[in-house]
């Protein structure tokens, strides 16, 4: 430090740690916090690094005050806002999610009577709406600022319709009684695990009735009667599958029971999982705001189950519950047992009517006899070829992500986990150990383990790479603390002047510029900010 002035303030009164905040600079913050820099020191707008931090999506820089200098990650500015107004206003919904694990409080209202989803429904940040009305409650919804607008009001005043519409939807599932602890909630919770054992049940009594012992001029031979019998046994044990499948554990993470009311509890375990090396490298994503937990790679929080899932495959609602690493095992034998029971039963039905002697030669009044002469013959044939199908692209389609080793979820998500992407932003499935090894894990031991294919990747440099402070300061003009419209956001002002309203954009393209003009600066600062960056900048990309 050579004798500077560590508490020196600018004319807005604010002090280096203020600035190292703008582009998230660690360990300069690291660095002057141990010369003695007040974390909670506050500037004219009564801001502190966590409010700037915030402002900027400083995710990694927020995680690091907090959790090892106990900065404030709730406190209000001047105006009442929180570093939570702050992230959803600008749209950072990563720093959105980590100030919600950190405890921050969602309904804090502001000067003007507006709560964060309100700054973000004024704004349109479609992600920074959804990850708040994830974790928040219908009150949330109906909160009005001074004005007596609600945020779905505010966005549709300010022409976000997407996001209005978002809002008045998350409310009318609310009404409508739609939600997890409501009536519907808990009927979608037994799903359609019923039925299907009902369907299963009466199809396997038809073909038993029908086909091994109806009534037929010809008899039934011994190797007929085994073929016939081996179907029925098939599914049988298909069943046994599919129970086993539908109250297993699919893989449930233990949700972090910490008091939310002893802040002081909280500390140690905050430190502890500052060492996560999910935290570390900028994985937000795998922040669960809902279990309070710091869920490992693959797993998925689960909204019927209301529980983050291991390996999450999909939420089936033909079986009630979730599919993931503990049960799906279970899973594939039940497709994969009904399948066969089904090609058998269907065969040996086929084969039953086709042998009639007494059946006419002619193709249609063949059908017709048939229909009327084994009715029950008939109809079990029509189910088992109406179900086949479906359940026969489903065993492939399980079949095929087995062996790739990658969940149903991964393929429909894969450009949002920054796991799956390689050098160049290109897919790479890093749990992929080659067909043969992922089906035999998969078979024998019943789950594959998260192990990562060992392979140097050439990004490191990137990660390592220092941010220009040049392109804050000219993206934003002379200060990159208070650019633009900072503290007024009135509703009334339309469309809150066009310079923020590109914020989101402008982010994407200070994104870019991060990768491309690397300036290093000798600091070494990696804790992979850049992925985290580039990370926000993928999960714009919805669902
Ligand atoms: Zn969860
Ligand atoms: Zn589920």
């Amino acid at each position: 430090m050579h004798g500077a002035d560590i508490h020196a303030v600018d004319h807005t009164g604010q002090t280096a740690l203020h600035w190292s905040a703008v582009r998230g600079h660690i360990q300069v913050a690291e660095l002057l916090l141990k010369e003695g820099a007040k974390v909670d020191a506050t500037d004219l707008y009564g801001y502190q690094a966590t409010h700037v931090a915030a402002q900027y999506g400083q995710t990694a820089f927020i995680y690091h005050i907090v959790a090892k200098w106990n900065a404030d990650p709730d406190v209000p500015d001047n105006d009442g806002r929180s570093p939570l107004h702050w992230a959803a206003y600008k749209g950072f919904a990563d720093s959105i999610r980590l100030l919600l694990f950190l405890d921050a409080y969602r309904g804090r209202q502001d000067k003007e009577g507006c709560t964060p989803l309100h700054w973000a429904a004024i704004r349109g940040n479609l992600e920074a709406c959804t990850v708040l009305v994830q974790v928040g409650k219908k009150d949330d919804l109906m909160v009005k600022d001074k004005t007596g607008l609600t945020p779905a009001q505010l966005a549709a005043d300010k022409n976000h319709r997407q996001v209005a519409f978002f809002l008045d939807n998350a409310r009318r599932v609310y009404d409508t009684g739609c939600g997890a602890n409501t009536k519907f909630g808990k009927l979608s919770k037994i799903g359609l695990a019923p039925l299907l054992w009902c369907i299963i049940i009466v199809m396997l009594i038809t073909y038993i009735h029908s086909v091994i012992s109806g009534e037929y001029t010809m008899n039934m031979t011994a190797a007929f009667g085994m073929f016939a019998w081996s179907g029925v046994f098939l599914a049988t044990a298909g069943l046994v599958m599919f129970y086993k499948c539908s109250r297993k554990d699919p893989g449930y993470i233990n949700i972090n029971v910490r008091g939310s009311q002893s802040q002081r509890d909280d500390e140690p375990l905050l430190k502890m999982e500052l060492e996560n090396p999910a935290l570390l490298s900028g994985n937000w994503s795998q922040l669960c705001i809902t279990c309070k937990i710091v869920r490992p790679v693959r797993s998925k929080h689960c909204s019927t189950c209301d529980r983050c899932v291991e390996q999450f495959d999909h939420h089936c609602p033909w079986v009630s519950n979730c599919i993931g690493k503990k049960n799906k095992w279970e899973f594939f034998m039940f497709l994969a047992l009904e399948v066969f029971a089904m090609i058998i039963t269907g065969s040996a039905a086929i084969m039953r009517i086709v042998r009639d002697p007494d059946s006419p030669s002619s193709f249609g009044s063949w059908i017709y006899y048939s229909v009327f002469q084994h009715p029950g013959v008939a109809s079990f044939l029509a189910m088992d070829f109406f179900l086949f199908f479906g359940v026969a692209v489903l065993t492939i389609v399980q079949a095929s992500q087995i062996a790739r080793n990658i969940t149903t979820n991964e393929m429909a998500n894969s450009m949002r986990y920054a796991y799956l992407r390689g050098p160049g932003g290109r897919f790479r499935n890093p749990f992929d150990h080659g067909i043969r090894k992922n089906c035999s894990d998969f078979l024998l031991n019943g789950y594959n383990e998260d192990i990562e294919r060992l392979e140097q990747t050439s990004h490191t440099d990137e990660e390592m790479g220092m941010i220009q402070m040049t392109s804050a300061v000219s993206q934003n003009g002379d200060n990159p603390l208070h650019h633009s419209n900072g503290t007024d956001h009135n509703c009334t002002d339309s469309q809150a002047n066009s310079k923020p309203q590109s914020q989101v954009g402008s982010s994407q393209c200070c994104d870019h510029s991060k990768r491309t003009d690397r300036t290093p600066l000798g600091l070494g600062l990696g804790l992979g900010r850049n992925s985290a960056s580039r990370q926000y900048v993928r999960s714009l990309i919805p669902l």
